[in-house]
């Protein structure tokens, strides 16, 4: 089978478990798992047998970059007037009768167009997290645009069901039946999750938050979850609105109503976390319970410093999100490390978050959030996910130390890309459609959701 050898690299930083870095450094890919890795040396005897070369001169070369949060179908919201200076529940009101408009070539076109991004700034793995579904739109459309660009997907089939007029967020036009919300979570787990090392689509579960689902669907959906062996994912104590709606609605605090619904554990990763205190952090720790760090977004709506190194230290598992692009407004993963950085810097001083520190937070942490021990460090045996970064570019040279730089000085795009050992960039362009077809797909979308806005 295809044996791809990438050598000369100045630097592969592995992320492993002993942090292992090799100047000079060989990545050896096969059958879509990494075969070797060491010093360009070291796997000489490798090239003979390769089907195919790759020079890595000048460029840092580490595992593909995993992201745990977002909302692909809003990069079709980006900069939206009225939603640019409002924190969450305000966002979230002015967005909602734009997003009631989609159809479901516009969910495919804004997938596409926010994986395209995500590809071309060296995420092997997104998380997703669609949770309306008007107009005939389905989940599908999202796992179809992720095919096409070649990225490993994890789908999650999201939900709103409290309407305004009972008490929830959301307009009644955009909720829908608990029982049909369950019955389409079964059929997508059923025809697409693959739970098989080296899956390509996964499917988890995954109601909006707590004030857009009743306290009855979050118990439904974990044992649904449960019952199937996928995951439970959703949003929590994002902000101090989001708090104060717990404390006044169910009389408790987030993390608590979390435990109490079954919303605990290694098979459940949530969204932000902004708001968790000390007991909270205990108990995401103690339970093995993810959370998706998304600073970006934490800062576009004010929410607030996530408490990332308290979190860390106490052993809670953190993986880093770019969350949608309607609060965000965009999708690169190194930018969301460096800002993780900075904010806890910001926080706790300037020897508080290493780039390396970071740069785990983006690769191997974010595997270990969605599950995925086969994926998230350049190990022989775990999957050929892995990035090629070109540090030679205008935004990057001059950096001493290129890991840290990678965080630091981050290039502007990654070089190539390789998902299960097969090319997904190369030469910073994508390899299975173009920028343009991309771009060109999304714009007709943004043209029809404008003119009905
Ligand atoms: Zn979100």
């Amino acid at each position: 089978m295809a044996l791809t050898l990438i050598r000369n690299a100045t630097v592969v930083a592995t992320m492993d478990d002993a942090g292992t870095e090799f100047a000079g450094g060989a990545v050896a890919m096969r059958d879509g798992v990494v075969l070797a890795v060491g010093t360009s040396a070291e796997l000489q005897p490798l090239a003979g047998h390769a089907d195919e070369i790759i020079d890595a001169a000048g460029c840092v070369v580490t595992p593909g970059l995993v992201n745990t949060h977002h909302h692909l179908y809003q990069t079709l919201t980006r900069a939206l007037p009225g939603a640019t200076e409002a924190s969450l529940f305000g966002w979230l009101k002015r967005l909602y009768p734009i997003w009631a408009t989609y159809t479901p070539d516009d969910v495919f076109a804004a997938t596409q167009l926010g994986l395209a991004e995500m590809a071309l700034s060296g995420c092997t793995m997104s998380s997703d997290h669609l949770y309306l579904f008007p107009n005939g739109v389905t989940l599908d459309d999202t796992i179809h645009a992720a095919q096409g660009i070649g990225l490993r997907f994890h789908a999650t089939r999201g939900s709103m069901s409290v309407g305004e007029s009972a008490g929830g967020l959301p307009p009644d036009s955009l909720v829908e039946r608990e029982d049909a919300i369950l019955a389409d979570c079964i059929r997508v787990i059923d025809r697409f999750h693959d739970a098989a090392d080296g899956a390509m689509v996964r499917v988890g579960v995954a109601p909006c938050s707590p004030f857009s689902v009743s306290q009855g669907l979050m118990r439904d959906a974990a044992l649904l979850a449960r019952d199937k062996g996928v995951m439970l994912h959703t949003h929590l104590a994002e902000d101090a609105d989001d708090v104060a709606f717990s404390l006044e609605r169910f009389g408790c605090r987030p993390g608590q109503y979390a435990e109490e619904l079954g919303w605990t554990g290694p098979d459940v990763w949530h969204a932000h976390c902004v708001q968790l205190d000390h007991g909270e952090i205990d108990l995401f720790a103690r339970t093995r319970t993810g959370v998706a760090h998304c600073p970006g977004s934490n800062c576009r709506l004010g929410s607030g410093i996530a408490p990332v190194r308290r979190m860390v230290d106490a052993g809670v598992k953190v993986g880093l999100g770019v969350d949608g692009s309607a609060s965000n407004d965009s999708g690169n993963l190194l930018g969301e490390a460096r800002q993780a950085l900075l904010l806890q810097r910001v926080t706790h001083g300037a020897t508080a978050f290493a780039a390396r520190e970071a740069l785990r937070l983006a690769t191997r942490g974010g595997a270990e959030v969605l599950g995925r021990s086969d994926l998230g460090s350049l190990t022989p045996g775990k999957r050929a996910d892995c990035a090629v970064w070109d540090m030679a570019q205008v935004a990057s040279t001059g950096a001493w130390d290129l890991v840290a730089g990678l965080i630091l000085a981050p290039p502007s795009g990654v070089r190539d890309l390789f998902v299960e050992g097969r090319a997904v960039v190369r030469d910073g362009e994508l390899v299975r459609t173009t920028r343009r077809a991309v771009v060109t797909a999304a714009q007709k979308s943004l043209s029809r959701l404008m003119a009905l806005a």
